[in-house]
């Protein structure tokens, strides 16, 4: 039997295999530099062309495409999509639909890569499998009128492409196999620990519906995105690291484009907002508590499962009538103890809802004290 995860994955959420071959392949490339050999020059770029596509990431297709957190010209928007679509990680317009979804439905049914549906699912199950290969348009509409923009979705193969073509010229095929092939790997892995490692290592500040964590150690390869706790508190802000000890490299370089007004409006948390919500000031932290209730019900309910299977199984070997009786009765124990937990978790969730509207109206109305 399966290990029980908190949320069970659609019949649809299955890995597509044969589909999934380019992706396994890039990472078997990565061992040709036995052929090609590693030289300095070509390490020199795989560093730049990860930290450099790393920027692309966060501050364009996740704090700019999904958030919105800055303002820009066209030019560097297109900048900022082109750049991010060097990375591999499809385009931008498909990348900050299924982010948006994340921040809409984080850690439910509906969140696209929920470590609630197993770890390997958050880091990579969920882009291996039909499910989400489309996005939805109406979801970013605000970016999906710009052409350009489509035209590099759609086509989305095109800055890999010139990277990998460009990456020859600068290093051979050193460069190809370890500046290129190397970095994109290795950006892979590094952006998905924010979906995977991200909401289950490291501390909770803020108390959020979801269960994102800061982590100084992610936040370190992934320019500044470790501090995914705060982001989920506060999504609009184009600083992840709320204080001066976090460190968030896409915002440092942010502002030094704002310097010459290449970006603008870069949009930061009130500081009145860092003080609330906080857990260790007793908080009650929803996300943490659906998270164990989740996991604590799946387990429960796998074991009845099995229990029930198992003694069901005993009754057939046992021809013995009073043997058979006493295996009705342990089923229809089992069944009422089903029935019972289903009843309690329906009280939770009705719970968790009003719990939920609660902390929304208590919202409202501190921004409201606030606006007056
Ligand atoms: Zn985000
Ligand atoms: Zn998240």
């Amino acid at each position: 039997m399966s290990t029980a995860h908190a949320l069970e994955r659609e019949p649809d959420e299955r890995v597509n295999w044969p589909a999934s071959i380019p992706m396994f392949m890039i990472h078997g490339l990565c061992l040709l530099a036995i052929v090609t050999g590693v030289t300095w020059k070509a390490l020199a770029l795989c560093a730049v062309l990860y930290f450099g596509r790393m920027w692309f990431i966060t501050a364009g297709y996740h704090r700019y495409f999904s958030h919105r957190s800055y303002k820009t010209s066209r030019a560097f928007q297109f900048i900022l999509a082109f750049g991010g679509g060097t990375a591999a990680q499809k385009g931008a317009l498909w990348w900050a639909s299924h982010h948006r979804d994340h921040h809409r439905f984080s850690d439910t049914e509906r969140d696209v890569h929920s470590p609630l549906k197993g770890f390997w699912w958050s880091h990579m199950g969920w882009i291996l499998c039909d499910k989400h290969k489309g996005w939805d348009p109406d979801s970013i509409k605000d970016f999906n009128k710009y052409p350009e923009l489509r035209f590099l979705t759609k086509h989305d193969w095109i800055p890999p492409w010139t990277l990998g073509v460009a990456s020859y010229f600068i290093a051979g095929w050193p460069g190809v196999v370890v500046g290129f092939f190397w970095s994109t790997v290795l950006l892979w892995h590094g952006t998905f620990t924010v979906n995977s490692l991200a909401h289950v290592m490291g501390r909770r500040r803020y108390a959020t519906t979801d269960t994102s964590r800061n982590s100084a150690l992610i936040a370190a390869w992934t320019g500044g995105e470790g501090w995914h706790n705060n982001h989920h508190y506060y999504q609009a802000s184009a600083r992840n690291g709320f204080f001066w000890w976090e460190y968030d490299p896409t915002y440092y370089l942010l502002k030094f484009l704002s310097w010459f007004r290449i970006v603008r409006d870069l949009k930061v948390p009130p500081a009145r907002v860092l003080d609330q919500a906080r857990v260790r000031e007793g908080t009650f932290d929803v996300g943490m508590f659906k998270a164990h209730w989740g996991k604590a019900t799946a387990a429960l309910s796998s074991h009845t499962r099995s229990a029930v299977g198992a003694e069901r199984a005993d009754g057939d070997a046992d021809s013995d009538g009073d043997e058979l009786e006493a295996a009705t009765r342990r089923e229809a124990i089992a069944e009422q103890m089903h029935a019972s937990r289903e009843a309690l978790e329906e009280s939770v969730r009705t719970a968790m809802r009003s719990a939920e509207e609660l902390a929304q109206l208590s919202r409202r109305q501190r921004s409201l004290t606030r606006a007056e």
